[in-house]
């Protein structure tokens, strides 16, 4: 039996997952239906799965186009998170309408146009949805997507994180790379002996030595909660902004998008920012009783970032779910999950082979 760095014995695991957000808790669900052994490390560095606002929704509500590969990622995804339901005995999703303010006749027509169009018709409905609400300024109605709604993901990430821990399989620390010792067929990481690492640090890949080469940008994103007790809206209205309805009248309102800076602290700025744009459609009193920000792990082409490292065989990346990443998590990982166990092929648009020459020349 080998003997670990610390002087134990140690088993040889499958897996060390690092990181517990969307990603990572994606990936070991699909371990665990896989019945994988496992190990996971993550502390509390980034923190884009437990602000987010958490709506699926396959469209791209500016330009009325679906989303990549959105109707793959969804018959993937509403099963995967009613499964994680079940297993941690939480309620997760909250199938919410989204409506999209129309701003002008003219929108009205490209949406009706899009409406048309073979996988959008699946998911835009046909009707204009005039505005009954008192409190909100729709003149021109709202265009309905179905099949939506919100993932509660502060819940997942808490109850997943509680999940793991009774199983005593979590280690609530920063990864240390330079302890990562390389063999042909596993890793040692101190004293856990394993066949491989999956790397699941969202932005946090910025400090991670192996694949910090991968050209993750970054863009942070906050949200308000407010409460409005007048307001009494049960769907989610994309206005400039997101409001999303999280009951007891209280609302999400965002997000921001901001690609300077990095940091996890929600801003003045862009709460002014968030406030203007909500007080231009939302016509009654409202109270902000929070305000949360995080990093989005956007990537230079806007595709996920998954795939093995180049050279070193037994460590892997899970990344780079940008603004969407209830949908595209679970898909993801299910991708990384058979190219490690069975040999199917990455999808190559997002196969980090795509920027294998940045490994090596830059
Ligand atoms: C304001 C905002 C709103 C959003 N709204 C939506 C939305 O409505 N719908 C949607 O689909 N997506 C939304 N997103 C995007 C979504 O949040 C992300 O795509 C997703 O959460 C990314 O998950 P992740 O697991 O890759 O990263 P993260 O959630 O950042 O998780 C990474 C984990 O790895 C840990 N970690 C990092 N480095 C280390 C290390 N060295 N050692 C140990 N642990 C480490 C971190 O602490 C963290 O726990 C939003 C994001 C933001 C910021």
């Amino acid at each position: 039996m080998p003997i670990g760095i610390d002087g134990y014995f140690c088993t040889m695991l499958d897996y060390i997952v690092v990181g517990i957000g969307l990603a990572g808790i994606s990936f070991c669900e699909t371990l665990e239906k896989g019945g994988k052994t496992f190990k996971v490390i993550s502390d509390k560095s980034q923190r884009a799965s437990q602000v987010a606002g958490g709506l699926y929704n396959p469209v791209i509500l500016k330009r009325f186009t679906l989303a990549w590969k959105a109707k793959q990622q969804m018959e993937l995804a509403m099963p995967f998170y009613q499964n994680l339901e079940r297993k941690l005995g939480v309620t997760l999703d909250h199938k919410l309408p989204v409506l999209r303010k129309f701003a002008s006749v003219e929108e009205q027509n490209a949406w009706f146009e899009a409406a048309d169009r073979p996988g959008l018709d699946h998911f835009l409905s046909t009707t204009i949805q005039q505005n009954n609400n008192p409190f909100v300024d729709a003149p021109f109605g709202f265009g309905l997507v179905k099949y939506t709604g919100r993932l509660d993901t502060a819940s997942l990430v808490e109850s997943f994180t509680a999940y793991l821990d009774q199983k005593g399989i979590l280690d609530t620390q920063s990864f240390d790379f330079s302890s990562v010792e390389h063999h042909n067929d596993h890793v040692l990481y101190k004293s856990t002996k394993a066949r491989r690492i999956v790397f699941a640090c969202g932005y946090g890949l910025k400090n991670d030595p192996f694949f910090g080469y991968l050209p993750l940008n970054g863009t942070k994103g906050e949200l308000l909660t407010i409460k409005a007790p007048g307001l009494k809206e049960d769907n989610v209205i994309k206005s400039s902004v997101f409001t999303i309805p999280l009951g007891n009248d209280l609302y999400s309102v965002g997000a921001t998008y901001k690609w300077k800076d990095k940091t996890n602290e929600p801003t003045e700025e862009s709460k002014n920012e968030l406030v203007g744009k909500l007080k231009n459609f939302l016509k009654c009193d409202f109270e902000i009783v929070g305000h949360v920000a995080g990093i989005r792990p956007t990537v230079v082409d806007r595709r996920p970032l998954v795939g093995q490292h180049p050279e070193h065989k037994n460590l892997y990346v899970l990344n780079g779910f940008g603004s969407r990443g209830v949908l595209i998590a679970p898909y993801a990982s299910n991708q990384l999950y058979q190219a490690i166990e069975t040999g199917a092929a990455i999808d190559p648009e997002m196969d980090i082979r795509r920027f294998t020459e940045k490994y090596y020349f830059s």
